[in-house]
């Protein structure tokens, strides 16, 4: 088998995610054969780090052996069963580890099976808590430049133009406010409180990114927004949901980034890193006042009637329980300080490239954003190809270049990674 063989059989059948898949006539994309720690293998014997951890859901490495082993126990065990109506033990286990995990006020946890599927429980969740009590919230607010999936209702809530945009006429109602990563603090929660007034009452939640806007060209701000807001969203008394799908488990430095502002959303989205980038699975945290709202004799219609086929798979479930595991017994947040301090000296030397407009790093999320391009030099495009040349897997977004490695990940390789992306910018330039 080689690449390109797979390739030909592959073009003549699938359409692959978020691709123009003409793209693929002058890009070919590349088969996977295996992979193993930070390394994927192709069919013609090349090896590229994963610098993005496969779309920033890996943590602990591909074919991580003692998460494999407990995929397999699990396996000669339960793969999966209905979720309405029966339980196992490896889901309970998790509920209970999460909400070990959060603070008072993340009480239970509901499960579905993917990220934008975690955004449209809670979603809905806080919209039927309203209406359970007779009131009709007929509003999203989110912030502007955010991601939060792309079913239509996460694709609502979200502001990137990009993939929204061709929706618009068929999305649900929510508003916009500044997003700290792009104004001034001050400025976005002014516009923040502007549309909590004028929509009050009218305001199921609130969803914000905590500390990173990923899919938002890897926007950072600080957690003192965050503490901001949720004493808007208690003042003019509406939910907060954390999204944190994409920078939960450990990416921002803490286990979960709003810990940093030291409070507790209402709630807590959780999906990508939570299985270490092995099986599909998500689940929303929220408060036994909510779920409250929801408890009551089925006659009197406020059941929250939601599923997915495969909520709560086992399989999926022990991967969680077993990436948890890793984060306990390796001590992975006390060790990954080192590892955050160590890429911070190693990001220093793009700073002073002319075409850098700014480096931003939180926790292991680095991004390293190129000025003075116009969109249709695709520069992002350029820097993928030469990466992969060189054994990299990067994927910026449009001109910010951006490292997301699995937390294994050695100094060494960590140095590879930087030296490839340095070069690939300077190659850039002539
Ligand atoms: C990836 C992501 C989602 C959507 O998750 P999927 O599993 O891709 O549906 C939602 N919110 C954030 C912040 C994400 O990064």
């Amino acid at each position: 088998m080689t690449n390109k063989i797979l390739r030909d059989r592959d073009l003549a059948k699938i359409w692959h995610p978020c691709s123009q898949m003409k793209d693929y006539e002058n890009l070919p994309f590349i088969p996977i054969k295996s992979a193993k720690g930070i390394y994927l293998y192709d069919y013609d014997d090349n090896s590229y780090i994963d610098a993005i951890s496969s779309w920033w859901v890996n943590l602990f490495g591909h074919s991580n052996e003692y998460i494999n082993q407990k995929i397999k126990e699990q396996l000669d065990t339960l793969e999966h069963v209905i979720f309405a109506g029966f339980t196992h033990e490896g889901a309970i286990r998790l509920a209970e580890r999460l909400v070990k995990l959060t603070p008072k006020g993340l009480d239970k946890v509901f499960f579905a099976d993917n990220g934008s599927s975690a955004i449209e429980v809670a979603l809905k969740m806080s919209f039927q808590y309203y209406k359970n009590r007779g009131e009709i919230r007929d509003i999203f607010i989110s912030l502007e430049n955010s991601y939060h999936g792309e079913t239509l209702g996460a694709l609502a809530v979200g502001d990137v133009s990009l993939y929204k945009k061709t929706f618009d006429e068929v999305l649900i109602k929510t508003i916009q406010a500044k997003s700290p990563a792009l104004v001034s603090e001050d400025e976005a929660l002014e516009s923040m409180q502007k549309l909590l007034i004028k929509y009050n009452g009218r305001v199921s939640a609130v969803i914000i990114e905590p500390l990173v806007q990923c899919a938002g060209m890897m926007a950072m701000y600080d957690q003192s927004y965050i503490k901001a807001l949720r004493q808007l969203c208690d003042k003019y008394n509406t939910y907060m949901i954390a999204d944190e799908i994409a920078v939960g488990f450990g990416r921002t430095g803490n286990m979960f980034a709003y810990e940093s502002a030291k409070i507790t959303p209402d709630f807590l989205c959780l999906s990508k890193g939570i299985t270490g980038g092995y099986l599909p699975l998500s689940v929303v945290l929220m408060s036994n006042e909510i779920y409250n709202a929801f408890y009551c004799d089925y006659s009197e219609g406020k059941s929250f009637l939601h599923s997915h086929s495969y909520t709560g798979n086992a399989l999926a479930c022990a991967a969680a329980n077993a990436t948890l595991d890793i984060f306990e017994k390796d001590s992975v947040i006390e060790k990954n300080k080192q590892k955050i301090k160590k890429l911070s000296y190693m990001i220093e030397k793009f700073k002073s490239l002319a075409n850098v407009k700014e480096v931003r790093q939180r926790g292991l999320i680095v991004a390293i954003e190129l000025q003075g391009y116009k969109e249709e030099d695709r520069i992002g495009l350029q820097v993928y190809k030469y990466a992969l040349k060189y054994g990299v897997l990067l994927r910026p977004l449009s001109n910010v270049i951006y490292f997301m490695p699995p937390f294994i990940i050695s100094d060494k390789q960590m140095q590879t990674m930087c030296d490839v992306a340095y070069n690939a910018i300077l190659s850039l330039r002539s």
